[in-house]
């Protein structure tokens, strides 16, 4: 299986040779192809697989189709913690530094003085990648809206039950439009894991690798 064949467009396919993968890890051979027609997502995946580029590459590929007027939130990732948000937004800004034109990325999560994360989203971002409680202060402080957001990314969808985040995704589900495209990632599919898949998601193409 080779990256050429599942769809992406030229400028990403370069990026990829430039950061060195060679072929495509079963998640992304898998997934890539359904997010980019545009399906609702449900990836059965363990960190190391390389899901965050399963959705990172047609995240970028959507938006880089979506670029005319004024930067506006196209794709948010919401991670369980502070760690995965760091690792999940450097490996989106990694594949983002191949490309030819800017794309920013805000990596935003609690634990840490609000203003700094205030600060870098003045001006707005493409692409977010957040700690769900973090997120909910950043937008009480009208730091940044989510209302147009076309991509929602669910990565480790388990922990950020397992860690208590029930109250606080149904908040942004709320938040969120109702049109959009849904991508959920989980280890593990306890019936509250399942629970919230069908809330969100589609008529999902599962995937389990
Ligand atoms: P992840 O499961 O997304 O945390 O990715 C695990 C590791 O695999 C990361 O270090 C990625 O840079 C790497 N990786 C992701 N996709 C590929 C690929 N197609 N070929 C080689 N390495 C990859």
């Amino acid at each position: 299986m080779s990256f050429s064949t599942l769809g992406l467009a030229p400028s990403l396919l370069n990026a990829i040779t430039e950061i060195g993968y060679q072929e495509p890890t079963a998640i992304q051979s898998a997934a890539i192809p359904a997010i980019l027609r545009g399906e609702d997502v449900l990836g059965a995946a363990q960190t190391g697989s390389g899901k965050t580029a399963a959705f990172a590459l047609p995240l970028l590929q959507s938006l880089l189709d979506n670029r005319d007027g004024p930067r506006q939130l196209h794709g948010l990732v919401l991670v369980p913690t502070r760690e995965l948000a760091v690792q999940v937004g450097e490996s989106i800004r990694k594949l983002v530094s191949h490309l030819p034109i800017p794309v920013k990325v805000a990596i935003v999560f609690g634990g840490v003085s609000i203003n700094p994360q205030m600060m870098a989203l003045r001006g707005g971002a493409d692409i977010v990648v957040a700690t769900p409680g973090r997120l909910l202060d950043l937008i009480d402080h009208n730091a940044l809206k989510i209302s147009r957001v076309a991509m929602l990314v669910l990565d480790e969808a388990d922990r950020l039950l397992d860690l208590g985040f029930s109250e606080e995704l149904n908040r942004i589900l709320e938040l969120l439009p109702k049109q959009r495209q849904n991508l959920f990632f989980s280890a593990t599919f306890p019936p509250a894991v399942q629970k919230l898949a069908d809330a969100i998601l589609h008529q999902p193409s599962r995937i389990e690798v």
